[in-house]
C-alpha cells in the first residue's frame, strides 16, 4: 500500500466524510485560474499571522485568493480554533472535537490588527456548538480587543448561526460590528445535503433580528453556485435575503476542496455571474458582488467604503 501523507492528513480533516465515494474533480475552467502567491507583503502577512499564532480562513478554506489578498495585508483571521463542530458538505475547515477557548487569542487578534494598520478587518470563526453561548462571548471579546488596539478601523464579522439562539445573537450585536455577515451559503433546496446542520430560515432570521436591533449595523450575506443551483432558486433567495432587510449579497463560484466533498455540478460562467449580478441590483442590495472569485472577504475594504456611501446617497434620495 503506497504512503500518501497528503491523503492522512485529508483523512484526519474530515473523519467523517470518508464513507463518501471519490469524486472526480475536473479541470478548472481559464476564468478560475490565479497566480500564486509570492509578493514580499504576502510573506509580511503570514509571519504576523504565524508569530501571533493565529489562524486564517484563508488557509484553512484553500481559498484561491490568498495571493492577491494577503499581497495587501488582507488576511481574514478564524477564532475559536481550527475545528468546526458541523460538517458541511462543501467546507475544508477540520472537522471534530474543538479545543477549550484561547483567552488570549482575542487581544492578539486586536495586535496584529493594530500591527497590520489595517482600515477594515474581517474576522470569522469556526462554528462551536460545543459552547452554550455558540462563543458570542468570545466573539464580544474579539470585537472589544480590536476596538481598544485599533480604534480607527472598522470591523466585518462572519459568524455561525448560533443555533437561532437570540440572546447569543442579540450578545454579539450589541458589540457593534460594522458589518454583521452570515452566509446562506445555498439554496433552500440543498440545506439536507451542502448544510445538513444548519436552517435556512434561522440563517435569514439571524440577518432580520440584526438590522432590527441595529438598523445601522450593515449586514451581509453569500451563495455559493455550481452546486446544482437553479437561477430561478438563486433569485428566491435573493427576494428572502430583501425580506430579510438583507444590505449586500455575495456571489461566487463553489470548488470542491477535496475527491470526497460535494461535487460542481457547474462552473457559472463571467456571463452568467453578470447576470446574477443584474438580477440582484434590480432586487434593490445596496451592493452586489458576483463573480466567479467573489468570496465573503474578497475585497472587503474597498466594498465597504462602497457600502458607505451607497448607504449615503440612498438616504440622501429619500
Ligand atoms: S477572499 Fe477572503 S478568505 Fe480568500 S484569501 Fe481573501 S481574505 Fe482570505
Amino acid at each position: 500500500m503506497t504512503y500518501n501523507p497528503e491523503l492522512l492528513k485529508r483523512e484526519k480533516r474530515h473523519p467523517e466524510k470518508q464513507k463518501n465515494p471519490d469524486r472526480p474533480m475536473g479541470k478548472k475552467p481559464d476564468w478560475l485560474r490565479v497566480k500564486a502567491p509570492q509578493g514580499k507583503v504576502f510573506h509580511e502577512t503570514r509571519e504576523v499571522m504565524k508569530g501571533l499564532k493565529l489562524t486564517t480562513v484563508c488557509e484553512e478554506a484553500g481559498c484561491p485568493n490568498i495571493g492577491e489578498c494577503w499581497d495587501k495585508k488582507h488576511a481574514t483571521m478564524m477564532i475559536m480554533g481550527e475545528v468546526c463542530t458541523r460538517a458541511c458538505a462543501f467546507c475544508n475547515i477540520a472537522t471534530g472535537k474543538p479545543d477549550e477557548l484561547d483567552k488570549m487569542e482575542p487581544l492578539r487578534v486586536g495586535v496584529a490588527v493594530e500591527k497590520m494598520g489595517l482600515n477594515h478587518v474581517v474576522i470569522t470563526s469556526v462554528d462551536r456548538d460545543d459552547l452554550t453561548d455558540g462563543g458570542a462571548e468570545h466573539w464580544e471579546k474579539t470585537i472589544g480587543a480590536i476596538r481598544f488596539k485599533a480604534p480607527d478601523t472598522t470591523i466585518e464579522i462572519l459568524t455561525g448561526d448560533f443555533k437561532g439562539d437570540v440572546d447569543a445573537i442579540d450578545h454579539v450585536i450589541a458589540a457593534k460590528p460594522d458589518v454583521f455577515n452570515h452566509n446562506l451559503e445555498t439554496v433552500p433546496a440543498l440545506y439536507p445535503t451542502i448544510r445538513p446542520g444548519a436552517r435556512y430560515f434561522r440563517s435569514l432570521r439571524l440577518l432580520e433580528r440584526v438590522k432590527d436591533v441595529d438598523p445601522m449595523i450593515f449586514t451581509k450575506s453569500g451563495l455559493m453556485v455550481g452546486l446544482g443551483e437553479t437561477i430561478e432558486q438563486v433569485g428566491q433567495v435573493m427576494d428572502d435575503m430583501r425580506a430579510a432587510k438583507i444590505d449586500f449579497i455575495t456571489i461566487g463560484q463553489y470548488l470542491q476542496p477535496t475527491p470526497k466533498h460535494a461535487p460542481v455540478v457547474h462552473f457559472w460562467t463571467p456571463e452568467e455571474f453578470a447576470k446574477l449580478e443584474r438580477m440582484a441590483k434590480a432586487k434593490g442590495f445596496l451592493m452586489v458582488s458576483a463573480t466567479p472569485l467573489t468570496r465573503s472577504s474578497y475585497h472587503a475594504d474597498a466594498d465597504f467604503a462602497k457600502l458607505k456611501a451607497a448607504r449615503a446617497k440612498k438616504i440622501a434620495a429619500e
